[in-house]
């Protein structure tokens, strides 16, 4: 086989179909969150971001970093190995104390990332209880699909965020150890789940609740602790997992839930086992932005503001955006090439990244530009955001027109 000619041919298609990724050269500035500069060959554009995943700036907190950069300067890089290997960092202990303190579960137990978090537990969870069925929201992270599919332990869909169907599918499936997996808030359309409805549900049948809170930690509940702490209901749910790399700034994953159950995943899970640990300083970060998150709802507050007063002049502009409860504008173009071409000219001309969001993130038909308000987004970044969308909009009608 010509190995190169398969790969060309196959990103040919990607670029024909307006699918294929091309990724923006920035660098983040500390401090200067949201700003970042933009490389192009030997220019340098200092660009606003509107698309990042450090919902709250807390990567460029002061406490944050200051933190990162002690226990680097007092514990080296690395953690040196697996934990198998090189042992409990004593970092790695705080960190899941706080992370069990946070979701009310006895323990947590810490990954490289949120996506390994996932693909470990449910691999692990699906494999090793005999006889699992596995409950899966069909719009689940692909890292859950992963783990799942990994795991070979049957697998049933059920509707988006339909407890109904989860309920007349959990009666399907009988007498057998029934595990239900979702998401608090859903990364493309920002929309949250009915979590007392699916848990009630859950209950009744004696299944197992798997809950991925990636993009609600440090968002929601008094100590952000998500969605589950908003609501109430995390000490019903079996299994909290998250992220330490969007709302609390730093990088890794991990899962919560009961002491027997984290041992289990740590005894069993090859994610875990067999993967260098995050390195201590992370640990130390992460922790003191949970520490901070869990005391101050300044960040929250503000963000909030901001996500209501961008929808707010997106309405007065006529832009089209897609309403739901959360901190995620997605505004929809439903077109690969032109969700490029927009995201293209807001960079070039307007100085605004927006990364486009195409298939296979989102389905073929529903591609969007997926805007991420900040607290550090001031009143300036927001009418220009909204110049250069109502300019576009304008553009288009016009193109629209003509033709
Ligand atoms: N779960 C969901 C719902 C996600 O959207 C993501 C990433 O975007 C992950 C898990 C993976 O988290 P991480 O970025 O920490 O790997």
């Amino acid at each position: 086989m010509d190995f190169d000619q398969h790969f060309k041919q196959a990103l040919e298609t990607l670029k024909r179909e307006g699918n294929y990724r091309v990724f923006a050269e920035v660098e983040r500035q500390c401090g200067n969150f949201p700003k970042v500069k933009r490389y192009i060959g030997e220019e340098v554009q200092e660009v606003t971001v509107w698309c990042s995943n450090d919902y709250l700036g807390m990567g460029h907190h002061a406490d944050v970093v200051g933190t990162m950069v002690d226990a680097v300067q007092s514990c080296g890089t690395g953690a040196g190995g697996t934990r198998n290997i090189s042992g409990n960092n004593h970092m790695h202990r705080l960190l899941e104390e706080e992370l069990a303190d946070l979701h009310g579960k006895e323990q947590a137990l810490l990954f490289t990332s949120g996506y390994v978090s996932n693909w470990a537990a449910l691999s692990t969870l699906g494999a090793k209880i005999p006889g699992a069925v596995i409950l899966s929201d069909e719009g689940n992270h692909a890292s859950m699909i992963e783990g799942i599919r990994h795991s070979r332990a049957d697998k049933v869909l059920w509707k988006h965020n339909d407890w109904r169907d989860l309920d007349r599918k959990l009666r399907a499936v009988g007498d057998r150890p029934k595990i239900v997996a979702f998401e608090s808030v859903y990364s493309m359309d920002g929309d949250i789940c009915p979590m007392r409805e699916i848990v009630e549900v859950a209950e009744a049948h004696g299944a197992m609740t798997y809950l991925d809170e990636v993009h609600a930690v440090g968002m929601y509940g008094p100590r952000g602790g998500g969605i589950s702490e908003e609501r109430g209901l995390a000490d019903r749910i079996t299994l909290i997992e998250g992220t330490l790399g969007k709302a609390y700034g730093v990088v890794g994953g991990y899962i919560t839930g009961s002491t027997a159950l984290c041992d289990f995943i740590r005894s069993f899970a090859s994610g875990f086992i067999f993967t260098t640990a995050l390195p201590p300083a992370c640990a130390a970060a992460a922790t003191a932005s949970i520490r901070h998150l869990k005391a101050s709802t300044q960040e929250r507050l503000v963000q909030r503001d901001r996500v209501a007063k961008l929808r707010a002049k997106l309405d007065a502009q006529g832009i089209p955006h897609m309403a739901n409860d959360s901190h995620i504008i997605p505004v929809m173009i439903g077109d690969p090439v032109k969700c490029r071409m927009i995201s293209d000219i807001l960079m070039q001309d307007w100085g605004i990244y927006v990364q486009p969001i195409n298939y296979p993130t989102v389905p073929k038909g529903t591609e969007r530009l997926r805007i991420t308000p900040g607290p550090l987004h001031s009143d300036a970044d927001i009418d220009h955001l909204v110049a250069a969308l109502a300019s576009l909009w304008r553009q288009c009608a016009l193109a629209h027109a003509v033709a």
